[in-house]
């Protein structure tokens, strides 16, 4: 078996393709244009990567993007009044504050500051406390990322599956077992201390590796025909490439996997362009339920 390669770059296109539309449908029937905040602090070249894709990606949506850039010894409180500044703007639907945060700023506070209403990353304890109540919420990026894949995969239906979620962090797994749940699966979530994973993941009809270790998921632990959503970005050496030279691999041993699973996310190219493509169907969502608008279709 060869696997089908889940293409995320294309699925974002789609739902970016749609957040125009419905961003001009907005524009024309209530004269309104959804405006996303990014804040960024300090100069963490990945981090500044990130920020940039999210405003060149905002930005061709039609929508409003607003772009905070702060020096990299900016003080928690000075931060704190900027949240609040944006939570009390008009014009922002949506404050997304890059994370890691420098090491002297209390990320959780700053998380905490964030209008929940606004909170288009997804990670106020409002918004998931929401999703664990299975209710209407702001839910994280790349976890309904890996679970629009998922479905993608699987012709839009995962209702009794079997799911194994691999990861249990706040930003990826918890969200993700959760989502898989309101989608009907039967999910097991492992961790570190997990026992027998491989033959745990031989079970699943869905894997999702959020793990942070290159190809840590193996061939043999998939069962055939499985879906695979390889979260995972690790750069690693790639002397092949010249000295010094690093690539990017997910958490999945995606050669031999591709030859046991059904379908298979690549790194780069997978999960990756979905978080930026579910931030900003986040930011609409929040303007609309802010002006209690009907929430646009995606479908
Ligand atoms: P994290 O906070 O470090 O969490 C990693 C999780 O993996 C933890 O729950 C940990 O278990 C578990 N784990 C560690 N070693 C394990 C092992 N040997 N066996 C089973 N589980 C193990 O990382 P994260 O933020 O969730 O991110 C995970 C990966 O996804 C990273 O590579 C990250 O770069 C990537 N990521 C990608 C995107 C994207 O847009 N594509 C977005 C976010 C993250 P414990 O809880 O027991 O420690």
């Amino acid at each position: 078996m060869t696997a089908t390669i889940i293409d995320g770059k294309s699925r974002a296109a789609a739902l970016d393709a749609k957040v125009t539309d419905i961003v001009a449908g907005l524009k024309a029937d209530h004269g309104l244009t959804a405006g996303l905040a990014v804040v960024l602090v300090g100069d963490d070249p990945a981090s500044d990567i990130y920020v940039s894709n999210k405003v060149r990606r905002t930005e061709a949506t039609g929508m409003r993007s607003i772009e905070h850039r702060l020096p990299a010894d900016t003080g928690e409180d000075t931060l704190i009044a900027l949240v609040e500044s944006l939570n009390a703007d008009p014009e922002v639907d949506g404050i997304l504050v890059q994370m890691p945060l420098p090491k002297h700023i209390d990320s959780d506070r700053v998380v905490m500051t964030i209008d929940p209403a606004k909170d288009v990353d997804g990670l106020h304890p409002m918004n998931a406390g929401l999703l664990v109540l299975g209710r209407s919420a702001l839910v994280a990026c790349t976890p309904q990322g890996c679970v629009d894949l998922a479905k993608q995969a699987r012709g839009g239906d995962l209702s009794g599956l079997d799911a194994v979620v691999i990861g249990r962090s706040i930003l990826v797994g918890k969200p993700v077992s959760l989502l898989l749940q309101n989608e009907n699966c039967t999910v097991t979530m492992a961790h570190s201390r997990t026992k027998d994973l491989a033959d745990i993941c031989r079970r699943a009809d869905i894997i999702v590796a959020a793990v942070g270790r290159p190809a840590y998921v193996k061939a043999d632990w998939i069962k055939p025909g499985a879906t695979i959503i390889d979260v995972g970005i690790n750069r690693i050496p790639a002397p092949e490439r010249g000295e010094g030279k690093t690539r990017i691999v997910g958490d999945v041993d995606t050669e031999p996997a591709k030859e046991m699973a059904g379908a298979i996310t690549p790194v780069p190219g997978g999960v990756g362009p979905m978080t930026i493509g579910f931030l900003l169907v986040n930011t609409v969502m929040a303007a609309c339920r802010r002006r209690g608008l009907p929430e646009p279709k995606l479908d």
